[in-house]
């Protein structure tokens, strides 16, 4: 006989916290294990509480790791200028993967940060720059300083005047020279919170037959776009993700440009993803949460006409829409 706490439907729950266990360890098979031990931390702790399988769910979605979007970087790019602007950093490497590169720049004085698309730049006086793409695991965390002895695979500390900064699991840390940084932006297509231009966009769309739902997730088409964005823009406007960007009108694709930088600028106040309104969320928007903050991502049925919310592959992610309102 277990001794598992039980409800009357306790059975039920169980095997529903087995099936979120399950389906968190395929989704991170192969991809990072050091996800496993902390999911099934959580599943064991929520079976010990005996809380419902509902909420367990939640949290399995709160673990789950999603890249960054431009919002994100920008915010953190004004964060880390306003918390280290002028200082000279000690700059080092706990986990020896960047040792090498930290030695170039640590001591000199930090200039500023600066966000293009899901990059970061960060300027030291001399032309030297630490580059940094966060990817779907890098993850900053912030000390008082003295830092604490640093915990887990901590790719490069800092370390200023009173503030500390640890980065974990970044796809990109190295240091660059500016011609560098200039191979990286030139990669890339304007970016809608950098004051990219619009027409750049609508030249690239404009001549493309592949799916808006793609086009928005090119970082060559436009910087700074994720998935949780493509989604709510795509619903916001009512399109069909599916539309191929030769299809679309200019007056169209300005309408979109505009909803997007709206988004975008909003994520940036906030520093998260919010698309509901606050009438339509009930409560201040900086009090939003988890998937509260979305329309149609994460979703379940469509806030509008009450559809079921299906997910299509698009640019090899999985998209959210309401085929109901979006055709
Ligand atoms: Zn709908």
């Amino acid at each position: 006989m277990s001794n598992r706490p039980r409800s009357p439907n306790g059975i039920k729950r169980s095997r529903r916290i087995d099936g979120v266990l399950s389906c968190l360890q395929g989704s991170f098979a192969g991809s990072d294990p050091r996800w496993l031990p902390s999911v099934r931390r959580a599943v064991r702790c929520h079976r010990l509480r005996g809380l419902a399988a509902q909420q367990t769910a939640s949290i399995a979605r709160h673990v789950t790791p999603r890249m960054p979007e431009g919002h994100k970087t920008h915010f953190l790019a004004r964060e880390h200028t306003r918390q280290f602007s002028g200082q000279p950093i000690k700059v080092s490497s706990p986990q020896g993967r960047f040792r090498g590169d930290a030695r170039k720049v640590s001591g000199k004085v930090f200039s500023h940060s600066e966000a293009v698309g899901k990059h970061l730049f960060y300027h030291f006086d001399g032309g030297r720059l630490i580059h940094v793409h966060l990817g779907r695991y890098g993850k900053f965390r912030q000390h008082a300083v003295p830092p604490p002895a640093a915990v887990g695979q901590v790719r490069m500390r800092w370390q200023g005047a009173d503030t500390a900064l640890d980065l974990t699991g970044p796809t990109t840390c190295r240091v660059i020279d500016a011609d560098t940084r200039a191979e990286v932006i030139e990669k890339l297509g304007p970016d809608p919170l950098a004051g990219g231009s619009p027409a750049k966009v609508w030249n690239r769309v404009r001549k493309s037959n592949k799916p808006i739902g793609a086009l928005l997730l090119d970082q060559a088409v436009v910087a700074g776009v994720g998935n949780i964005f493509r989604a709510e823009l795509l619903f916001a406007l009512r399109w069909d993700p599916r539309t191929p960007g030769d299809q679309l009108d200019r007056p169209a694709f300005d309408r979109m440009w505009k909803a997007l930088g709206k988004m975008m600028r909003t994520g940036l106040r906030y520093g998260k993803i919010i698309t509901v309104s606050s009438k339509e969320a009930g409560v201040p928007l900086a009090s939003l949460e988890g998937r509260d903050r979305f329309r149609v991502y994460g979703k379940s049925n469509c806030p509008v006409c009450g559809h079921p919310i299906e997910t299509i592959e698009v640019a090899s992610r999985k998209l959210y829409w309401c085929p109901s309102c979006q055709s």
